[in-house]
């Protein structure tokens, strides 16, 4: 199994492929769009079902159609559930190996179509090229790395099988590579598969389940159901014959679905406040660029952001660091995902929630060292802010935010650095920035977090080589790491046969 290389957009060959990716979505962008089904029972539905119509966000106005999709009803969610259950085509009857040529086919399909799945992030969601190119890459190593695993256990004496009927309820912040790899480590497993996409990246989810059923995955092994969240707890999530599911969102919504089955294996992933601690120690320049990556990449919308920056005293005191800092995040442009030199595009929803609090309160203590404001009075493009002097216990020090607001704490010590850092319950990514090997060994003892990064930036988990999952409240249910064998191992049953010698 080897990584998937991502694209380098310096090289002009590449730059010119971004171009005519881009040239290709303005100029359909005044087409009539085509409507993306419901794929339930091996077809395509739409008739009177509920269509939605997608606007693109990276032009004001608004009023620029980019799709259109169909809302499932109660009843294809049951219909979905039966079929799955069914298994009319005998997907897990398949075997190991069979299944990894099928999704090795897939993985090539991915490939060959990253310049599609490129466009469809940026216009339905303003996600920049190169970090959906990224995606691109991580998706096509779920879909060989995880049916890799599977046949590397593979024996005579053991017997293993799916579960069942997996489905899978992924975010928009990576509309590929999230869903792919939860669909990829079902069917990998031996499962069949139903996705309810996130409700604004229905597009990038028709685009990347497309890749599989071209490659030969029949519409009954996965099947796609937009709908409602609520409309999915109701009537696909509380249906019993779903074996497990896979989530990554919000706590509330994993403990509701907890609530309606009891007894569903849950596999969910759910967000961060992530900390980037930088020690006296610390190369302070390399501190700058990572941490600036780090929280406002994506406008800061992953769980592994770094969103609170701790620092101790004497880089707190630092004038040149709090300089370089700002200067840092002062020079990524914000503005329309088709200006190739913007760094940050769109938040992919209207500003509001605990971003919007976080961005127009200043609590005791606190002060802007980078004010927010919203770059060509366009209110999805919020510009890089940084809030300086948050104290322990603040609002912005315990809620996780999901844009690009960076929460600058001082510590007089390591000690308590991560006591801070501790405090906010969740534990999905940490980072450290120290020369020092006995400051990095007593983090590692203390840090409490899934995924810990060592004077590196906190996003950009690698399969295989970075699993990636949290603990406390970055966890609820199984809550394994994805990117690793175990990850599709809990979708599986195993028997081991013992012969007599
Ligand atoms: N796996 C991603 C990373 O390492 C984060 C996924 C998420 O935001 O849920 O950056």
């Amino acid at each position: 199994y080897h990584g998937e290389p991502d694209t380098d957009f310096i090289l002009p060959a590449n730059k010119a492929w971004a171009k005519q990716i881009r040239d290709q979505w303005k100029k359909n962008a005044g087409d009539v769009p085509t409507v993306r089904p419901v794929v339930v029972d091996g077809k395509e539905l739409i008739g009177e079902r509920k269509k939605v119509e997608v606007k693109d966000k990276s032009q004001l106005p608004l009023d620029v159609v980019c799709g259109v999709y169909v809302q499932a009803t109660a009843e294809d969610l049951h219909l979905a559930v039966e079929v799955a259950h069914q298994d009319p085509d005998g997907w897990r009857a398949l075997t190991p190996d069979q299944r990894h040529e099928t999704l090795s086919r897939v993985a090539n399909v991915v490939r060959a179509r990253r310049g599609d799945l490129i466009g469809v992030a940026a216009a339905e969601l303003g996600k920049v090229f190169t970090e959906t190119d990224v995606e691109v890459s991580e998706a096509i190593d779920f879909l060989e790395y995880y049916t890799h695993a599977v046949r590397s256990f593979e024996r005579p004496t053991l017997t293993c099988k799916g579960k069942g009927v997996g489905v899978v309820v992924p975010p928009w912040n990576f509309p590929i590579a999230i869903p792919l790899g939860g669909i990829a480590a079902s069917l990998a497993a031996g499962n069949t598969v139903i996705i309810k996409p996130a409700s604004i990246a229905v597009l990038s989810a028709h685009a990347l389940c497309q890749c599989f059923w071209d490659a030969g995955i029949s519409k009954n092994v996965l099947q796609m159901v937009p709908c409602a969240g609520s409309v999915a707890g109701e009537h696909l999530i509380s249906n019993e014959k779903v074996d497990f599911v896979i989530l990554t969102g919000g706590e509330e919504t994993a403990y509701a679905m907890l609530e309606t089955r009891p007894d569903l294996y849950l596999s969910a992933e759910t967000g961060g406040k992530d900390a980037t601690i930088v020690t006296a120690l610390a190369d302070r320049d390399q501190a700058i660029k990572n941490v600036v990556h780090s929280a406002f990449s994506n406008s800061g919308q992953k769980c592994s952001a770094t969103s609170l920056l701790v620092l101790e005293e004497e880089v707190y005191q630092d004038p040149h660091f709090r300089k370089g800092l700002i200067d840092a995040a002062k020079s990524l442009s914000v503005g329309s995902v088709w200006d190739f030199k913007n760094r940050l595009s769109t938040v992919a929803n209207p500003v509001g929630g605990a971003l919007k609090k976080a961005i127009e309160t200043l609590e005791e203590g606190e002060e802007w060292a980078l004010e927010p404001s919203f770059v060509e009075g366009n209110p999805y493009f919020l510009s890089p802010c940084i809030k300086w002097g948050v104290r322990p216990g603040a609002f912005t020090h315990m809620n996780e935010l999901f844009g690009p607001v960076l929460s600058v704490m001082r510590a007089k010590d390591l000690k308590e650095a991560i006591e801070i850092v501790n405090m906010t319950g969740y534990g999905l990514t940490s980072g450290i920035e120290s020369l020092d090997a006995r400051e990095v060994a007593y983090w590692r003892e203390h840090i409490g977090a899934g995924n810990l990064y060592i004077n590196r930036g906190t996003t950009g988990a690698i399969v295989q080589r970075q699993p990636f999952g949290g603990m406390g409240k970055s966890a609820v249910g199984a809550g394994r790491k994805a990117g690793i064998h175990n990850y599709v191992t809990q979708f599986m049953e195993f028997d081991e046969v013992a012969f007599p010698v």
